[in-house]
């Protein structure tokens, strides 16, 4: 019999990361394409069904029969319609598009959209180390810092499906302006872009020469272990901004777990274990009794897992009007 599975894409601001999958996260192929964030919106949406294409074919040629498209995209998605909603800052000309139907037309499948973010908190909640926690709330820390929320075992979206801003949340009044128009939010303070900011801002006080085009976190983390002052504050930064970020996590959802993933968070051992123990110096008593705050498990495949699993189950329970 042929088996039944689903494509998962992953857009983010330099790749395109997707997968074939059956319903229960078992993944027979994946793929990769380099993508612009800057490219216009035809280009984006060629480049996704591209993709598409490429896991067709792979299906068609070991028998299976592909039943539906799961997008995980930057920005916030109208659940009801897969059409995308406002516009996504670091993806200036991605909006005013029906992701789930322009894309559907082209791969004739039922697709269907989700934050990306929101996607990558499913597939670690389904698949990764979110299994057995009903409730979690799933951070992403990379370029930029993304936040999915799960409450009894379901995705919580908002009432206009543009909830689960945990990057934008409020750490400094008169603060650093963020892309996303306020000011202060801990994006600007705890992502890979802020380490990088204030670590070059660091080596210029010590007099630590560096070479511009060399650093990224795992640079810095590397000078971090020897004991470097510049990538020691940088880091340690970042790590008390969203340990702080995290405690008011915690006093808001008292949530079985916390879980931490993306670029920041795999590049060293003791991130997690510094922002643990600063988000529960910070966090108020009983909120912070028995939650969990781990490591991803998933890595860069969380996104078009979780975009795979919601495509299954969005099929099953509706589809857009
Ligand atoms: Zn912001």
């Amino acid at each position: 019999m042929n088996k039944k599975v689903g494509i998962g894409l992953d857009l983010g601001g330099s790749s395109i990361k997707f997968a074939l999958a059956t319903e229960t996260g078992e993944i027979l192929k994946t793929g990769y394409q380099a993508s612009d964030a800057n490219a216009d919106k035809s280009e984006i949406l060629e480049n996704l069904y591209k993709s598409v294409c490429e896991m067709k074919s792979f299906a068609r040629s070991n028998d299976l029969h592909v039943d539906v498209v799961g997008v995980g995209t930057p920005g916030n998605v109208d659940l009801k319609t897969g059409m995308l909603m406002g516009s996504t800052p670091n993806f200036k000309n991605w909006k005013d598009i029906n992701i789930s139907k322009e894309l559907g037309q082209k791969c004739e499948l039922p697709v269907f959209v989700d934050n990306d973010a929101n996607l990558m908190a499913l597939g670690e909640a389904r698949f990764g180390t979110g299994i057995g926690f009903n409730n979690l709330i799933c951070v992403t820390v990379g370029t930029g810092i993304g936040g999915g929320i799960i409450i009894n075992g379901e995705l919580y979206r908002g009432a206009f499906y543009a909830g689960g801003e945990l990057g934008h949340t409020l750490v400094e009044t008169n603060g650093i302006r963020c892309n996303c128009g306020g000011k202060g939010c801990l994006e600007m303070y705890a992502s890979a872009t802020a380490i990088i900011r204030e670590f070059k801002k660091h080596a210029v006080e010590i007099g630590f020469k560096t070479d511009d085009k060399k650093i990224d976190v795992a640079y810095i983390y590397n000078l971090y272990h020897k004991n470097n002052k510049a990538a020691r504050q940088a880091i340690d930064e970042a790590i008390h901004y969203l340990g702080r970020g995290l405690a008011s996590v915690i006093n808001l959802f008292n949530p079985h777990a916390i879980i931490i993933g993306g670029g920041v968070a795999d590049a060293g051992d003791i991130y997690i274990n510094e922002v643990r123990k600063t988000a529960f110096e910070y966090a108020m008593p009983m909120p912070k009794k028995n939650v969990r705050i781990l490591g991803a498990k998933l890595g860069n495949q969380a996104g078009f897992l979780g975009a795979i699993s919601f495509a299954f189950t969005q099929l099953k329970e509706c589809s857009y009007k």
